[in-house]
């Protein structure tokens, strides 16, 4: 009724800041992909906790596995003490990195993908004994001091004032509008030589980084997969030159892309791996995996308070469990696939689709002005308003997708990992029900 309406309302202006400003709902339940608002309304959510919930919402094992933890006496907090729960984690994650496990040691952080970045940067500068950090437009690293200085949106950061200094943004390979006016892999070959061309001239004056920091697929930034040979061109570089290359593998990590890592399908080996979200299996957790010879903390050198849940550590173990033994894998694969074929037939019947774009179970459609100027490569001008008003529509069709990218003008898929075909299908309909609402 009305007055539970506007109750609902204040609660939302004084509690919320972010999401239920665009999603004004109250969630009763959830399961898998779906949520169930307190008025009985259900929606496929294709937010997913912001890519966390790999296995979706409630999934049995990691139901099953917090029910254990606390069944079993074992504690729930040890700052970063170790237990048999903590063991295994570390042994499984180790497992999956690149190489021989041996080759890499972990740091268990805050609960936040920001908390991991800050103590990669910390690292980077005590191995390096430098302190610049070379990050790339678009890139999304977190909001915290050093991280938001990293970070490639000018929107988020142009209120703070002494940001991070020593922070140098290039040109990511964003081709659909690559910044050099050049498409395809031309474009994408250009950039990766002025990155080149860049650390060359560094030796010639310009102060040396410490570390690059990019994500293979940028999510945020509007779901732009890094090509194979760009992110080829930026190890040899790096490597090259004695700097750090670290990957924010945050959203596009544990098995979001299709494989384990978005960075695996180049066959680079970054020098340290970042990872939050699914990692903790739908809890708070993050951690830097590095390689074993940037080891030069002393102990005590990146302490904190909360550094590993033990609740999170199983679920994440159960998590990693199902992506990699128990086919969650090749579901990716598999719903990924057929999720983005319906995109690309959307896109022929709808011109406001100006790409589709991603891997894996990270998709994205970038709404365009399909009445615009096309630019020199073809394509159109961006189209916030229409996006805005599109992802409202899918919300009312019940789907909730969130928006990224330049003018927050890409609608994003990020929908747990054991998507069926099914729910592939009840996506597409509903954002066809959207497009027709908001191009009719
Ligand atoms: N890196 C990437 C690539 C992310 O997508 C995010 C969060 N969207 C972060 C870092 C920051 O994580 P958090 O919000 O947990 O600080």
């Amino acid at each position: 009724d009305n007055q539970y309406y506007l109750d609902r309302q204040s609660h939302f202006e004084s509690n919320a800041r972010s999401y239920p400003r665009k999603f004004p709902i109250s969630i009763k339940s959830a399961q898998g992909a779906w949520l169930e608002d307190v008025e009985g309304k259900k929606y496929l959510d294709c937010l997913a906790g912001a890519g966390t919930l790999a296995l979706g919402h409630n999934h049995p094992s990691v139901i099953s596995a917090i029910k254990q933890v606390l069944e079993s006496q074992l504690p729930l907090h040890t700052l970063d003490l170790t237990t048999p729960l903590k063991d295994q984690f570390s042994h499984t994650v180790l497992n999956l990195l690149p190489g021989r496990a041996d080759d890499w040691r972990l740091q268990f952080c805050g609960p936040t993908g920001a908390d991991a970045n800050e103590a990669a940067f910390k690292l980077a500068k005590t191995v390096t004994g430098r302190a610049p950090i070379i990050s790339f437009t678009g890139g999304y690293h977190g909001m915290t001091n050093g991280t938001l200085s990293a970070t490639g949106n000018l929107g988020a950061k142009s209120p703070i004032h002494g940001l991070m200094p020593y922070v140098q943004f290039m040109p990511y390979p964003y081709a659909y509008r690559c910044p050099l006016g050049l498409g395809g892999e031309l474009g994408e070959m250009a950039l990766a030589n002025l990155f080149e061309r860049f650390l060359d001239d560094v030796e010639s004056g310009v102060t040396k980084p410490a570390a690059v920091i990019l994500e293979a697929i940028q999510g945020e930034g509007g779901v732009i997969p890094a090509p194979v040979q760009w992110l080829k061109r930026v190890r040899e570089v790096t490597k090259r030159h004695g700097i750090i290359l670290i990957l924010d593998e945050v959203q596009a990590g544990i098995g979001r892309s299709g494989e384990f890592f978005a960075f695996d399908q180049s066959g680079i080996v970054p020098d340290m791996i970042v990872m939050s979200k699914a990692i903790g299996g739908g809890l708070p957790m993050s951690l830097v995996a590095y390689r074993a010879e940037l080891d030069v903390w002393a102990p005590g050198a990146h302490t904190g308070t909360f550094r590993g849940n033990q609740l999170a550590m199983a679920t994440g173990l159960a998590t990693l469990d199902m992506i990699t033994q128990q086919g969650v894998q090749e579901n990716v694969n598999i719903a990924g696939q057929a999720l983005k074929a319906g995109l690309l037939q959307l896109q022929q019947r709808f011109a406001c689709i100006g790409e589709v774009r991603g891997r894996g179970l990270m998709l994205g459609i970038e709404i365009v002005d399909a009445k615009g100027k096309p630019d020199m490569l073809g394509s159109l001008p961006y189209a916030p308003e229409l996006s805005v008003a599109l992802q409202k529509a899918c919300f009312q069709a019940g789907l909730i997708a969130e928006r990224g990218g330049r003018h927050g003008s890409v609608l994003r898929f990020l929908p747990p990992l054991t998507l069926t075909l099914d729910e592939v299908n009840q996506i597409l309909t509903r954002l066809e029900t959207a497009l027709t609402a908001v191009t009719k």
